[in-house]
């Protein structure tokens, strides 16, 4: 009983610990997107120079091609893979020096959605909507 109760701390210990861990080895990048070309992986220029591959999942790279951000600057969260890869887990722009959400919106449904492309549920139109804030 009490062997258990002291497991149960130590395991809840562990995951805070993991928790930030993770947190900590967050890194964040900034910079524009060389001109996507389909098919192939998406790369940053940094501002502070130089290029990085991006590794991310489907719907951010929907995202981040869409040609209505062609001209952002991108803060990507995530860690870095080696010199020249980055494993994206978050993504945000940067307007006016200030983060925002990238969402889109269907003014029918009142659906938010996090990716480009006609809404899940009349297939009609969603509009671009970045959110100030994290
Ligand atoms: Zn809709």
């Amino acid at each position: 009983m009490l062997s258990e109760i002291i497991f149960r701390r130590f395991a809840a210990v562990g995951v805070l610990l993991l928790a930030v861990a993770a947190l900590a080895s967050a890194e964040a990048i900034r910079g524009t997107l060389v001109a996507p070309v389909a098919g192939e992986k998406l790369e940053l220029a940094l501002s502070g120079g130089g290029t990085v591959e991006l590794e991310l999942d489907e719907g951010l790279d929907l995202t981040m091609r869409d040609p209505q951000l062609a001209k952002r600057l991108w803060e990507l969260r995530g860690q870095h893979q080696d010199g020249s890869r980055f494993a994206v887990e978050k993504i945000f722009t940067v307007k006016d020096g200030e983060l925002h959400r990238v969402t889109y919106y269907c003014e029918i449904c009142h659906i938010t959605t996090h990716e480009p492309g006609p809404c899940m549920c009349c297939q009609g139109d969603t509009d671009l909507r970045e959110l100030l804030g994290e």
